[in-house]
């Protein structure tokens, strides 16, 4: 009966921009003020962790940090740059009660992800503590994470990733701090085994990389073969 309403007050509603909530002529689409304002990563990108370059530059081209130092994941991926232009699309899945969004954002993220997803066996969405979990109800990434699946994605390892302690939020951090602020904050749950898999970490937002590197070193020490990282949106310091 609930779905049967459902689909009557979506024939009836006509579909909204996901992220202003502008009136579009597709479900499930952005407005085209805000599709031209927001940035969609595309190639030619840093091969490791798909920062787009201005010009190609090859193949197997790195970016000047994945030049540097390579992190403890082996590839990453975004769908769009988080700015402030993306934060209102970015944040409704955070703060609003959008969890329909979700799964626009599963098939975006499917799609920018192809080579991050291709032959992996596991998405492990990055944990909340339980205590933000139950303040916000729903943990985003896994959320995201079941989006992809429903896409065409692997399954979702949804609580075998564990966040062991609560963690100040990172907003107001510089890099230094949020890799002090996240370091030894993961660990596996009992006896879940990665070891052997191909897991890919989903979540919403890389902002520094802290979190993800962090998940990535556990996901690693336990045997992990590869780890890929997808996440919705990605923020790019200028000179990057
Ligand atoms: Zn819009
Ligand atoms: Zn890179």
């Amino acid at each position: 009966m609930r779905r049967i309403g459902r689909a009557v007050v979506d024939s009836v509603l006509p579909p909204r921009c996901l992220s202003c909530g502008e009136v579009v002529d597709e479900p499930d689409a952005l407005c085209g003020r805000c599709w031209s304002a927001i940035t969609f990563f595309a190639p030619p990108w840093c091969v490791l962790c798909g920062l787009p370059f201005p010009h190609p530059m090859g193949e197997d081209a790195l970016c000047g940090a994945c030049a540097r130092g390579r992190p403890a994941w082996d590839q990453a991926r975004a769908v769009l740059r988080y700015d402030k232009n993306s934060r209102r699309l970015v944040l409704g899945l955070k703060h609003g009660d959008q969890t329909h969004v979700a799964a626009a954002f599963g098939r975006w993220m499917h799609r920018a992800g192809a080579e991050v997803l291709s032959g992996a066996d596991l998405l492990i969405p990055v944990p909340l503590h339980w205590t933000r979990l139950f303040q916000r109800r729903y943990n985003q990434a896994a959320l995201l994470a079941q989006a992809v699946r429903a896409a065409g994605g692997p399954d979702v390892a949804a609580d075998w990733l564990v966040r062991r302690r609560r963690t100040p939020a990172q907003g107001h951090l510089g890099p230094m701090a949020r890799e002090r602020n996240v370091r030894s904050a993961f660990a596996m749950r009992g006896r879940r085994s990665v070891a052997g898999k191909r897991v890919v970490i989903v979540d919403d937002v890389m902002t520094t990389g802290a979190t993800v590197e962090e998940c990535a070193r556990v996901l690693k020490r336990a045997g992990a073969v590869s780890v890929g990282v997808l996440t919705l949106a990605r923020a790019v310091r200028s000179g990057a």
